[in-house]
């Protein structure tokens, strides 16, 4: 069961949203695509080195995704959901990657949370350290995080 193109659509933040949805909506720019019950996800390369990381609960009209948009759901969700509203068959039945997880916490309404951890230390390998538990810490309770460098602190 998928939502209907309409569906997804009305679900977009704005037009400029959707607008930049549809230019993601080829099959090259999706390398990894499965799905399991309600569950789509994809990998959607970027103009970075690893691609985002999409999840959409097509049940329930929810998308998450790894890159920086502050809008809900992103360009990536909603192209995710725009391509499975037009032929679930593009996606390939599989059990889903962690990553994807349940859909608990992408059902649309869901509290979304940005937060920033900055680790400082003298030391580059104890630095490293901390910032691995930080990671640890938040992925335990199933947050995504996205590790960033001083440069992009500054810019
Ligand atoms: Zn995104």
């Amino acid at each position: 069961m998928a939502l209907a193109r309409t569906a997804v659509e009305a679900l977009a933040p704005d037009q400029s949203a959707l607008t930049a949805a549809a230019g993601l909506l080829k099959a090259a720019k999706w390398p990894v695509r499965g799905r399991a019950g309600d569950i789509d996800w994809g990998e959607c390369q970027g103009s970075g080195a690893n691609p985002y990381r999409v999840a959409a609960d097509m049940a329930g009209g929810g998308a998450k995704c790894t890159c920086p948009s502050r809008k809900f759901p992103c360009r990536h969700g909603l192209a995710l959901m725009l391509m499975c509203a037009r032929n679930e068959a593009d996606f390939t039945p599989a059990a889903t990657p962690d990553w994807a997880s349940t859909s608990s916490d992408i059902a649309l309404g869901a509290a979304y949370v940005t937060a920033t951890i900055t680790v400082w230390d003298a030391d580059p390998r104890s630095a490293a350290e901390r910032q691995r538990l930080a990671e640890t810490t938040s992925q335990g309770r199933a947050f995504t995080c996205r590790r960033e460098t001083v440069n992009a602190i500054r810019s």
